[in-house]
């Protein structure tokens, strides 16, 4: 996907009730042209939060996604599952797989592939998201398991137009440490690099998410190689989000 906007990503995780709406209200007041211009703004609710989300952002520049989906890609007798065709017709136009935090509880790589796939079939924007652990980052591995995410997960897949890759290292998430600033542009400089010879993507957009704060986002912003932000929990307060917005556009 070529874009030269600078994607905010929101992952608002499993946080959120129907009052929660106007924390996205106080983003959509932000009208902004300059902002738009520059900024992709994406929102991941949960998906009880999906219909509202989608009803609230018409006639807005606000996008919506969803934070996952099931790998089947028709309906069937899943229990307490959401698929890519649903997500669909609710009003994403993105999705978050590969995310850390359902990889631990379970999304294998051939899984992750399979949601890609049915993902693809819907016509939805893929934020695809690789990431090391701690331990892995300790015993240098990083590269190794950041090329294994990807080489299995977008297995047999040939259009990756649609794909956007997030940087997430899984020590940096929710726990407020970030990369240096120098690791960080090495690595996603790597990343694109993989992404370029591997797989034939010319100009692969690469995001960078793990415990962006307004605090963080300045020494963020240095860092050229880097397309945009997936923010968790620092998304969920309009204020912060909209700080870490307007620190990096202006
Ligand atoms: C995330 O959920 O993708 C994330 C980066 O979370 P946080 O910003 O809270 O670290």
């Amino acid at each position: 996907m070529t874009n030269n906007k600078i994607y905010f990503i929101a992952n608002w995780k499993m946080y959120g009730t129907l009052h929660s709406v106007q924390s996205l209200k106080n983003v959509i007041k932000l009208k902004n042209k300059q902002i738009y211009n520059k900024a992709k703004i994406i929102y991941c609710p949960p998906y009880t939060l999906l219909e509202l989300f989608s009803k609230s952002i018409k006639k807005t520049k606000l996008e919506l996604g969803a934070q996952n989906c099931h790998f089947h890609s028709e309906y069937g007798a899943f229990t307490g599952s959401v698929n890519s065709k649903m997500i669909k017709n609710v009003g994403c136009k993105y999705v978050i797989l590969g995310h850390s935090e359902n990889r631990i509880s379970g999304d294998s790589d051939k899984i992750i592939n399979l949601k890609v796939k049915s993902s693809i079939k819907e016509n939805l924007k893929i934020i695809f998201c690789i990431g090391e652990t701690l331990k892995e980052k300790k015993k240098n591995k990083t590269n190794l398991i950041l090329k294994k995410q990807l080489i299995n997960g977008l297995r047999n897949i040939k259009n990756k137009k649609n794909i956007i890759f997030a940087y997430e290292p899984v020590w940096s998430i929710g726990t407020g440490i970030i990369p240096k600033s120098n690791d960080l542009e090495n690595q996603i400089l790597q990343i694109k690099h993989f992404l370029k010879r591997k797989f034939r993507i010319k100009h692969p957009t690469v995001l960078y998410g793990g415990s962006v704060s307004p605090k963080n986002i300045s020494a963020l912003n240095q860092i050229s190689s880097i397309n945009g932000f997936l923010i968790g929990g620092a998304s969920q307060n309009s204020k912060k989000f909209i700080d870490i917005i307007k620190k990096t556009i202006n």
